[in-house]
């Protein structure tokens, strides 16, 4: 069984998420063939120096844990937490993905992606995004003190919930041709991503050949998760 899993938003303020997550690390994926976080598993990372911050040291230690029961753990940068780096896989046993990876699931080569890159209608998102994945950028911010990034981080995600409440839902979508560029350039009839937090299981057609689309549900909600055992992939919503 391969699971996949994103958009948790994990903080020391959501504890009914908190709760969800260590119960789905100690019991669904134990044992499993491998599980994927395509992203935001965190509501925010500013540095993997973070790491010994009381809320991000007990995470860690639930999937160092898992890792070293055995199921391979592999985490991709999202939107919030594209600061994870080397640290904080060595320290939980992570493998860190690319966003795009084409990952062979059960004989299917897969797309694998956060999903941020798919909404191209949302032009000020793309520009941000191309500014926060900027080496030098990134360089300057962690060079900071921790306390310094902490309000720093707290600012723009205010500033992020004015500019996201003032823009059409549709432009925060996956844009239809970006998914089939995606399908085209990878050579690929199935993907999976997270980002929109509009779980859900698309199915299409891209020069003739069927492709599925599977989103990944957000964690904010009852959250949830995907597997793919015996071929055939299942989105699980977790019950209230
Ligand atoms: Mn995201």
């Amino acid at each position: 069984m391969h699971l996949f899993i994103s958009d948790l938003h994990l903080s020391a303020d959501r504890p009914e998420a908190n709760e969800r997550f260590i119960g789905f690390i100690e019991g669904k994926a134990r044992g499993a063939e491998a599980l994927y976080v395509l992203g935001d598993l965190f509501e925010s990372w500013i540095g993997d120096d973070d790491i010994v911050e009381r809320f991000n040291a007990v995470v860690a230690a639930f999937f160092a844990a898992l890792a070293r029961s055995g199921t391979p753990l592999y985490v991709m940068h999202g939107n919030r937490d594209f600061l994870i780096g080397e640290r904080f896989c060595r320290e939980t046993g992570a493998k860190l993905l690319q966003d795009p990876a084409v990952v062979d699931i059960g004989g299917v080569p897969t797309l694998l992606m956060h999903g941020d890159t798919l909404c191209t209608d949302d032009v000020d998102y793309q520009a941000w995004r191309v500014q926060t994945r900027n080496p030098a950028a990134q360089g300057m911010f962690l060079s900071k003190p921790l306390a310094e990034r902490r309000v720093m981080t707290a600012m723009l995600r205010e500033k992020s919930k004015e500019v996201i409440a003032g823009k059409p839902a549709e432009i925060m979508d996956v844009n239809a041709g970006a998914v089939r560029d995606a399908f085209r350039k990878h050579g690929v009839t199935r993907m999976i991503h997270g980002h929109t937090h509009r779980p859900g299981h698309h199915e299409l057609e891209v020069d003739g050949r069927r492709c599925e689309r599977w989103v990944l549900p957000d964690w904010y909600g009852r959250g949830g998760y995907l597997e793919i055992g015996g071929g055939k992939p299942r989105l699980v919503a977790f019950s209230a």
